[in-house]
């Protein structure tokens, strides 16, 4: 069973030989598992199929800061969101076959513990990779951050950072189905020209260009901000907390700009939040799941009518998941990325 396991936790950014690739044993005593009844020990074996790399997990491979999420164990294999196809199975709800989505490990197959929420995955007419993304944790985190955090309203101007990433490229596309204008930011012109020629953004720039963020913006919002989705926390919130309008939202959804370690300088804009009646809110994807079964539904639908489009970076194989995972604090990813395992 090959597998990517954490060599040492990190300060900073994460790095390829933070990580490393292993080949290991998977000792699985087939006839005692079919014989185990629903509920005991062992329950669902699968083959990894789809990996899902994501920023959060940068917060998993440090040992001493609190998060809201474990830390991954040293030596040990690492977790994320996957799409696999279950081999073996004793509890009710899984049949050997079946497709499913949910945590699982970074190897080629995993012993799934029990009380994990794996779900069967029922709509096989799209691709499988889209259950870690479009129609995954990312699509999810966009639907509710976009229209719950934000109370957007038709015609508001919306400004969205790492707009071409897994969660900015829908945010700005669902504010589109919304009515709104819309103007994102990336780090490079083949992003820009995604945001602009096919994701639908009315307007999009390089802010690694810019010289100052702050006239960027004014640039494109000569009236101001109604709405500013945060990916990227730092620099770029600062300005944007300068050119917001009354009244205006800002969705927290992730600060990839910061490491997150407490010597990192403030945000010299903050007071705006005063004159300006500023709501600004943190969220986490997971307190909102009454609203996934309604964000699955719509989003499909908007897949199946053409109203979205969706653009992967796929890596191909297991080896080159470390380096996938670690180009994403370095912008290397054009769309969600994802490491195929291997086909179905
Ligand atoms: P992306 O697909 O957007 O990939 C990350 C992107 O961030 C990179 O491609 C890069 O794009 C940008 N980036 C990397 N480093 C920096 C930097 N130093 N400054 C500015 N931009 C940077 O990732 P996701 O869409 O999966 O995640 C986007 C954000 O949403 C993250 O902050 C993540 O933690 C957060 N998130 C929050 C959730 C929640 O529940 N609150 C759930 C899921 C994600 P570019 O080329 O544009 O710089």
């Amino acid at each position: 069973n090959r597998q990517i396991i954490l060599k040492n936790y990190i300060t900073g950014l994460p790095k390829e030989s933070d990580l490393e690739f292993i080949s290991s044993t998977l000792t699985l005593n087939l006839e005692e598992l079919k014989q185990s009844k629903a509920g005991e020990d062992v329950v669902v074996v699968v083959k990894n199929l789809y990996l899902s790399c994501d920023p959060y997990m940068r917060g998993r491979m440090r040992d001493y800061h609190k998060s809201y999420i474990a830390p991954f164990t040293l030596g040990s294999v690492i977790q994320g969101f996957g799409v696999a196809k279950v081999i073996l199975s004793n509890h009710p709800d899984f049949r050997e076959g079946d497709l499913v989505s949910g945590i699982t490990g970074w190897e080629e197959y995993s012993i799934i513990p029990k009380g994990s929420n794996l779900t069967k995955i029922k709509y096989t007419d799209v691709p499988l990779s889209y259950f870690v993304g479009v129609l995954g944790m990312p699509g999810f985190t966009a639907y509710a951050g976009f229209f719950d955090v934000c109370s957007p309203k038709k015609g508001e101007h919306v400004f969205v950072s790492a707009a071409s990433g897994a969660v900015g490229q829908l945010v700005g596309q669902f504010a589109k189905s919304m009515g709104c204008y819309v103007v994102g930011s990336a780090g490079n012109k083949q992003k820009i020209d995604l945001l602009k020629h096919k994701l639908g953004f009315d307007d999009a720039f390089n802010y690694k260009e810019e010289h100052d963020l702050d006239v960027a913006l004014k640039r494109y919002f000569p009236d101001g901000i109604d709405i500013y989705f945060d990916n990227v926390g730092g620099d770029m919130l600062d300005a944007v907390l300068g050119n917001m309008k009354v009244h205006g939202r800002i969705a927290v959804c992730g600060m990839i700009a910061q490491s997150g370690v407490q010597s990192e300088q403030g945000i010299k804009n903050l007071y705006q939040l005063v004159p300006k009646r500023i709501s600004m809110k943190g969220f986490l994807q997971s307190d909102y799941l009454h609203l996934y079964s309604k964000f699955l539904e719509s989003t499909i639908n908007f897949i199946k009518e053409g109203k979205l489009v969706y653009i992967e970076d796929i890596a191909e194989g297991l080896e080159n998941a470390p380096s996938a995972l670690v180009g994403l604090f370095h912008g290397k990813n054009v769309g969600k990325q994802v490491v195929r395992i291997c086909d179905e």
